[in-house]
């Protein structure tokens, strides 16, 4: 935490303007039927950055925005985003997790995007209101949550070659289902690469999901689900699964890419599995995974595992990983470590379990 959450919460309340719906959406939702990103909470929270300071902050019923043909983020692409889960614990009291680790993340993405800071009270204060405010959307069945989903946008009507001067803050919410651990198939290529040492790997910028559309789409028509994209030099070098971060249970061993080319994205769900993995007495290992490693482990039949952890999936098993000639073929229904991992990462954002890292944000306490 940066500053006493009460400080934040007391500035974010003299700020953001709140104007609530007069026609919630709320009964027309199908809590048992729900589809990822379809459907949207009852309000949004936008904010616009004049070249100087964050101003017109508000809290305002679920609406299109209105944005010039000259916008300058469709033009060139300076726009990222985040991806945060709500969950309510057993009394129904809304909870956040690990908003501090995405508000960290989401500055760091700003800066090598050449954009503004977004200040505390407006990402961390705002999500607080705004969950509040549509605490209801929260679902609760096993597995379902509130997906929270901030972004910026460069704002300037300009179609020069610049960083905006101007931006616009948004959060939109959207009540997600149970996330079906459907094991995924992987391919290894070494044609296409996702990020480069010195390149904008490590920030969630739009354009890197616009980059990997391409090589994902030739994987899915061979039969694939997502690329496991390595690095760009030796195309030997794990980096990530689709838009997950991945993990090999190797042994006793957990094994992880390590951030230090600045190739990866730090996920937040990564640092929580692994210091969940730690709780269960493995041993993780963050460092340079070769390809090769984990095909040789496979031969040896020490490779138990290989799972990809992100916000939206939270552990994603992998039943085939094809490199080259090698095919591995890995039994899911096995797999005792990820299902662990998932088991205790949801007892603890659901409150069923002690939050001993303080991981949960009691939203409107
Ligand atoms: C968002 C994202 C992840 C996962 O990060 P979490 O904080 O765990 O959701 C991993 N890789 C990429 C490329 C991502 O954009």
């Amino acid at each position: 935490m940066m500053v006493a959450k009460s400080t934040v919460k007391e500035e974010a309340l003299q700020k953001i303007k709140v104007t609530k719906t007069t026609a919630s959406r709320l009964s027309e939702v199908d809590f048992d039927n729900l589809v990822f990103g379809k459907k949207y909470a009852d309000h949004m929270l936008v904010a616009d950055f004049d070249g100087k300071e964050w101003k017109n902050a508000q809290i305002l019923p679920f609406q299109n925005l209105s944005v010039s043909p000259s916008n300058a983020a469709w033009h060139y692409g300076q726009a990222i985003f985040e991806g945060i889960k709500a969950y309510k614990d057993p009394q129904g009291n809304p909870m956040i997790f690990r908003p501090y680790d995405n508000y960290k993340r989401f500055n760091i993405s700003a800066e090598r995007m050449g954009m503004p800071e977004v200040p505390e009270w407006l990402f961390i204060g705002g999500l607080d209101l705004l969950i509040d405010l549509d605490r209801n959307w929260i679902p609760t069945g096993d597995g379902c949550s509130l997906y929270l989903r901030p972004f910026m946008i460069a704002a300037d009507e300009f179609i020069g070659v610049r960083p905006s001067d101007t931006y616009k803050f948004a959060i939109i919410n959207s009540p997600s289902g149970p996330y079906f651990n459907k094991p995924i198939k992987l391919l290894v290529q070494d044609k296409y690469v996702r990020a480069f040492p010195g390149g904008v790997g490590y920030a969630k910028a739009a354009g890197n999901y616009g980059g990997a559309m391409y090589p994902t789409m030739q994987a899915r028509k061979q039969g694939y689900d997502q690329i496991l994209w390595v690095d760009g030099y030796e195309h030997k070098y794990l980096q990530e699964c689709g838009t997950m971060n991945v993990f090999a249970i190797i042994g006793n061993t957990a094994v992880t890419p390590d951030l230090t080319q600045g190739t990866i994205l730090e996920g937040v769900t990564r640092a929580s599995v692994m210091d969940v993995l730690s709780d269960m007495g493995l041993t993780v290992e963050e460092r340079p995974v070769s390809i090769d490693e984990i095909v040789t482990a496979y031969k040896k039949g020490s490779l138990r595992e290989v799972f990809g952890t992100g916000t939206a999936a939270s552990v994603a098993y992998v039943e085939q990983l094809d490199y080259k000639d090698e095919h591995l073929r890995l039994d899911t229904a096995k797999y005792e470590v990820g299902a662990e991992v998932i088991r205790r990462l949801d007892a603890i954002r659901t409150g069923r379990a002690a939050d001993t890292r303080h991981w949960n944000y009691r939203v409107g306490e």
